[in-house]
């Protein structure tokens, strides 16, 4: 992945600005602030309540993995050491555990699918 050369960030191909001289290798951030594209010419720089949304599809995505690690943390600093219910809990996060993965799996295709509503159309333009 190219590297702008205003900012230093490495981005994909289509968070680039396109053009030749100033233009060249500028992500579309730096684009935006030097005044060499204007915001409506670049969809891929989100406007901040798509940003929100992509970043709360994202942390749907991934935050239940952050849960179950912090209840198998609680489990084992807090819980471990009840009989009953030690081993009641133990079961009951070892089956969501286990469900977890599955439902990751199953849940991709919906995840892409919001994902790409939420992301800007890009046509790689000729010669790149
Ligand atoms: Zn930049």
């Amino acid at each position: 992945m190219p590297a702008c050369r205003l900012c230093g960030g490495i981005y994909p191909r289509e968070n680039f600005i396109h053009g030749i001289g100033p233009r060249k290798d500028v992500c579309v951030r730096c684009g935006v602030e030097h005044k060499f594209v204007e915001a409506e010419e670049v969809p891929i720089l989100y406007d901040p309540s798509t940003t929100t949304a992509r970043m709360t599809l994202l942390a749907r995505r991934y935050s239940p993995f952050l849960w179950v690690i912090l209840l198998w943390s609680a489990w084992v600093t807090v819980l471990s050491g009840i009989a009953v219910w030690g081993l009641a809990s133990a079961v009951l996060l070892g089956l969501t555990t286990l469900a977890l993965i599955p439902w990751f799996v199953l849940s991709s295709a919906a995840y892409q699918a919001k994902l790409a509503r939420l992301s800007a159309d890009y046509a790689r333009p000729p010669g790149h």
